[in-house]
């Protein structure tokens, strides 16, 4: 079973209830997968609410846990991997990104948690995407 959290929803209590729950439960087929971007809605984790040191505070609720760069497709493929081993310990993999990655419009904004979008950024967009993924593939 896979869940994905945002970093920013890590402020909410019943998110570490539940990682206790699992733990104590020894659900070792739960794969939670944190998007660790240091933003949220109402700005930057670390100006919100600082998490700290998410990975080791996984490790410290139980889980079996690792970081990688959230960016790097086959680093994220391996820590998926890993959890195939199974146990009875859930998973967690801190996935460590950038918001708006691979746009740079959006990725150079500081608030771009939500950034409003016409046809004409639609168009830029898609454009610098597919521009990556055909690197990616060329
Ligand atoms: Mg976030």
């Amino acid at each position: 079973m896979f869940l994905i959290v945002g970093d920013g929803e890590l402020d909410e209590g019943q998110c570490w209830e539940a990682f206790a729950f699992a733990a104590a439960r020894k659900l070792g087929n739960l794969v939670v997968l944190i998007d660790w971007n240091k933003k949220q809605l109402d700005g930057r984790v670390d100006e919100v609410l600082p998490l700290g040191n998410i990975a080791a505070k996984m490790e410290a609720f139980g889980f079996d846990t690792v970081q990688v760069d959230g960016g790097d497709v086959e680093a994220v493929a391996g820590a998926l991997e890993r959890t195939r081993q199974g146990g009875d310990k859930p998973y967690a993999i801190v996935l460590d990104t950038v918001k708006g990655h691979g746009i740079a419009e959006a990725e150079n904004t500081e608030m771009n948690h939500s950034m409003p979008i016409n046809d004409e950024r639609y168009a830029r967009w898609m454009g610098e995407l597919q521009a990556d993924l055909a690197a990616l593939e060329g």
